[in-house]
């Protein structure tokens, strides 16, 4: 199960949960049943889920849900700060300082995508000003010094490494001397992979750690890695002293459950994912933001970086405001569209907004749904302004809708699909009333 759908039936189920007339045990019980099942099938370790469903269960008390508390939120809270417990080891992971030198060695399995983010890595860095070098101390795979060599030449970054010597402890070694002497602030080193776990392997990963001492040793999983994940990293973890984790290829139909035991094994965090072959492909990785999407939950860092990029300076203020007052009129339903149409991938900007993703803008639809706004927006040009103004939606009568409908050269359905729409918008943002629009990552307002 990919990780969209993961949050999509997560989601599902607690919709479900909450429209049961009564939450008795049995139906907290089957909700936990679906999302223990989809946590299982998106590949998370089973020994997770299974504390997850009993710390749910804990923290989740019945009483408060029979007496009318927002069900739906208190335990889609609990799931989402499970969730974020697993991912989230607790630790921060050492970051690398500008201007000191540090050592950073990248361990993995064959084909994981340690080379290419070893790259992404420093070019990620050497972005924001860091004077980054890469060693190849991978002999053991033939064409390993090529691509490096290729890849650091792109992206005009230093590299050091040997077609003649067999022994990688010998180029690490000397690369980082190298590098040092350069003054390079962080030397990247990377080391071969094997196409599956094996002694060897994890002697000299021991070795080059030993005789370079990095400041940081990162693991690169390739996210389709599926239940061994956890496993896996579990190995890399007891051979060398793993202090991040970067996921990769969580672009493709991966199941990216693995990340989440990826992190329970190591008990690192992730710090990067990797989203494509090309070197900009690479995000920094969030614990909260990522939950909260995953989750449908919407991403409010993400949604406020958003709205700091596109809505003009000096709208930010009136619509924060707008939002936390809760009065959801159509002209703010089409301010919210003018400004969705400008914000570039559709899709990506509603999945940020709490409650929005899966019904408007159902996934892969992105195309249908711009311009279904487009023809919601081209009725409301046919509004007069009291009804674009007003929040009583007893003012939208027959003739009102009839009038709006001609105006636009559409149907009266149109009209009234459109208000449903509005209305089922409004009710969502009822909810934000006196809501203090969380600082980036802190979710606790939701
Ligand atoms: P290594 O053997 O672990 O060093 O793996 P490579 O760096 O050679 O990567 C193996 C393959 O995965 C290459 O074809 C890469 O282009 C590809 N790859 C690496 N990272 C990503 C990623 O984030 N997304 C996608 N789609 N492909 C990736």
């Amino acid at each position: 199960m990919v990780l969209a759908e993961l949050g999509g039936s997560i989601s599902r189920a607690l919709q479900q949960m909450s429209n049961a007339t009564v939450i008795d045990e049995k139906v907290l019980n089957d909700c936990l049943n679906v999302i223990t099942r989809a946590l299982l099938q998106s590949d998370v370790q089973f020994k997770l889920v299974r504390d997850l469903q009993t710390n749910i269960k804990n923290i989740v008390n019945l009483d408060d849900l029979a007496a009318g508390h927002n069900k739906r939120r208190i335990i889609q809270q609990a799931v989402f700060n499970e969730l974020c417990k697993i991912l989230d080891p607790g630790k921060p992971s050492f970051t690398p300082k500008k201007g000191k030198t540090s050592v950073v060695m990248f361990v993995g399995l064959q084909g994981s995508g340690k080379t290419t983010t070893c790259t992404k890595y420093a070019y990620y860095h050497q972005k924001k000003g860091w004077k980054p070098a890469l060693v190849c101390a991978d002999t053991f795979r033939a064409g390993a010094f090529d691509q490096l060599k290729q890849n650091a030449t792109k992206a005009k970054i230093p590299f050091y490494g040997s077609y003649m010597e067999s022994d990688p402890v010998k180029i690490a070694v000397e690369g980082v001397e190298r590098f040092k002497k350069e003054n390079c602030d962080l030397i990247i080193v990377d080391t071969s992979g094997r196409h599956k776990q094996e002694a060897a392997l994890f002697e000299e990963m021991r070795q080059v750690s030993e005789a370079t001492k990095p400041d940081l040793v990162i693991f690169v999983m390739d996210s389709s890695i599926g239940q061994a994940a956890f496993d896996q990293a579990q190995a890399f973890k007891q051979s060398v002293a793993v202090g991040a984790v970067i996921v990769t290829k969580m672009d493709g139909h991966a199941k990216g459950g693995g990340a989440l035991s990826a992190v329970a094994a190591t008990k690192s965090p992730v710090i990067f994912i990797g989203t494509g072959e090309h070197m900009d492909e690479f995000e920094v990785f969030d614990v909260k933001p990522f939950v909260s999407r995953l989750l449908g939950m919407g991403d409010w860092s993400g949604f406020m970086d958003k709205i700091h990029e596109v809505v003009p300076m000096d709208q930010q203020p009136e619509l924060l405001q707008k939002l936390s007052e809760g009065n959801f009129t159509l002209r703010i339903m089409y301010e919210q569209f003018q400004n969705i149409l400008k914000m570039g991938p559709i899709g990506q900007v509603f999945s940020m907004l709490p409650g929005f993703s899966a019904e408007l803008m159902p996934k892969g639809r992105e195309k249908e749904s711009q311009a279904k706004i487009k023809r919601y927006m081209t009725m409301m040009d046919s509004m007069t302004n009291e009804e674009l103004d007003s929040s009583n939606p007893k003012l939208m009568n027959e003739s009102r809708m009839m009038r709006i409908a001609r105006g636009a050269g559409r149907q009266i359905r149109e009209v009234m699909e459109m208000l449903e729409e509005y209305k089922r918008l409004a009710k969502i943002w009822s909810k934000m009333k006196g809501l203090k629009i969380p600082k980036k990552g802190d979710m606790s307002a939701l």
